[in-house]
């Protein structure tokens, strides 16, 4: 039974529900297996008649401690997670996308998706074609094939922030009849709940914000519940499955059909799990999550702020910013914060923003984003580099843009740490 608490609570305590004399914080079980009394439980369990634990691999309960606590706090109906934020897109698109097979994609993605959508899927046989997130409704329409599985996107784009039309991009998805999937990384369920604006699927990367201290490789896959399967497009989830002996998701496992497959057939094939001693790391971060959300947002705005009036900066991009493109859609998506990622010019180009990244202190140069520490990284010769210059444009990247991820210390000190390294440029 779900608790009607309020999100800061679930974020606390919600996903583990200890009984008396158990212990209170979620346990890491380190066991592979599993141990049963009798050989028809066991039979039972693999024919998915009743729920349980066969194999670490398949599912765990610290993870699904973890699993539940993600779960809850987007409002879906199950949550899978996986290795890796990577691990998750992947099977959320392979759970309904095979050979043969098209999705339609916002061109604004983490450059790690990009590549495994126009590279690696592409060998798998599986075509994206990208549209810009600006574009009509009409227009993203004109992209589809009979042949399309999904619409994908980011509530916020990486790295040019620009945040998703949640509106026109479920409108567009509900009237061609395919799931709008959403990588929820950057706003975590604090920030929004895609869920609430038309997605049915969403994705994390939980290496991010939802462990929220640098310590796991983490990804997460949640199902919103709220697709009709049944359209005649989705034999996967409607047919019987020759691999359970005729099963169909759909009439067994009712709107949590999606989730059920991806966990049941590609987690179980492909393998890629999250260990117990990550999920365990991950939902101790996902405890915090509200108040790290609240601090990075608010330093995130004041920094912004600051940096656009210094002189040495030319331009600074951040949905928070009245003036920002996406302002308007950050007011309404994301109301309680724009979260933690600024962009930002250095004035003189590439060569300068090397220079200031080499003079941050305070800040560090990681290739890592949306931890409680400062970091600044420079997207076009590091994340975005075996992107094509064109390619790079398409995503946002242009060659002097430097990505902060602005943590939670002191706003003061970030300040005045940035103002000494752009004191380093020479005009
Ligand atoms: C980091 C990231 C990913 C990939 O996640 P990994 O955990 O690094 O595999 C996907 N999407 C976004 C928005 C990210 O920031």
């Amino acid at each position: 039974m779900k608790k009607q608490w309020n999100f800061a609570t679930q974020a606390v305590q919600g996903g583990y529900e200890p009984k008396a004399g158990e212990p209170r914080v979620l346990p890491i079980y380190q066991s592979t297996t599993y141990k049963y009394d009798d050989a028809d439980h066991v039979a039972r369990l693999f024919n998915l008649e009743e729920a349980g634990h066969i194999y670490t691999r398949i599912s765990n309960p610290t993870v699904a401690g973890f699993e539940e606590k993600v779960n809850i706090l987007e409002g879906g109906v199950g949550a899978v997670a996986t290795a890796s934020g990577q691990a998750a897109i992947m099977l959320a698109v392979l759970n309904i996308c095979q050979a043969g097979q098209h999705l339609v994609a916002s061109s604004t993605l983490y450059g790690g998706t990009y590549t495994l959508f126009s590279t690696t899927l592409k060998k798998l046989g599986v075509e994206v074609t990208f549209v810009d997130p600006n574009s009509t409704e009409e227009e993203i329409e004109s992209c589809f094939q009979p042949n399309t599985r999904a619409l994908y996107g980011e509530t916020i784009g990486n790295p040019g922030l620009n945040v998703l039309d949640f509106e026109k991009f479920s409108i567009v998805a509900k009237k061609m009849g395919v799931p709008l999937i959403i990588d929820n990384t950057f706003a975590t369920p604090y920030l929004c709940r895609p869920f609430e604006h038309g997605v049915n699927i969403v994705v994390h990367s939980a290496t991010k914000y939802i462990d929220g201290h640098a310590t796991s490789v983490g990804g997460i896959v949640v199902d919103g519940g709220n697709f009709n399967w049944d359209n005649g497009k989705y034999p996967e989830i409607t047919e019987p499955d020759p691999s359970y002996h005729g099963l169909r998701y759909l009439e067994t496992f009712k709107e949590a059909a999606y989730i059920t497959k991806l966990r049941v057939t590609l987690l179980r094939d492909m393998g890629p799990s999250m260990s117990p001693f990550n999920a365990f790391l991950s939902n101790q971060g996902l405890q915090t999550v509200h108040l790290r959300m609240k601090k990075h947002s608010e330093n995130a705005l004041e920094l912004a702020q600051y940096l656009e009036g210094h002189e040495k900066v030319a331009w600074v991009k951040y949905p928070g910013l009245k003036g920002n493109p996406s302002y308007q859609l950050a007011q309404k998506y994301l109301p309680l914060g724009a979260s933690g990622i600024i962009a930002f010019g250095v004035k003189g180009g590439a060569e300068a923003g090397k220079t200031f990244i080499n003079n941050v202190e305070l800040a560090t140069l990681v290739v890592h984003v949306a931890d409680i520490r400062t970091y600044v990284l420079h997207p076009a010769s590091m994340t975005h580099r075996q992107l094509t210059e064109e390619q790079q444009i398409a995503a946002g990247v242009t060659p002097d843009l430097i990505r902060v991820s602005v943590g939670i210390e002191d706003i003061e000190d970030i300040k005045a740490d940035f103002n000494q390294a752009l004191g380093k440029v020479k005009l």
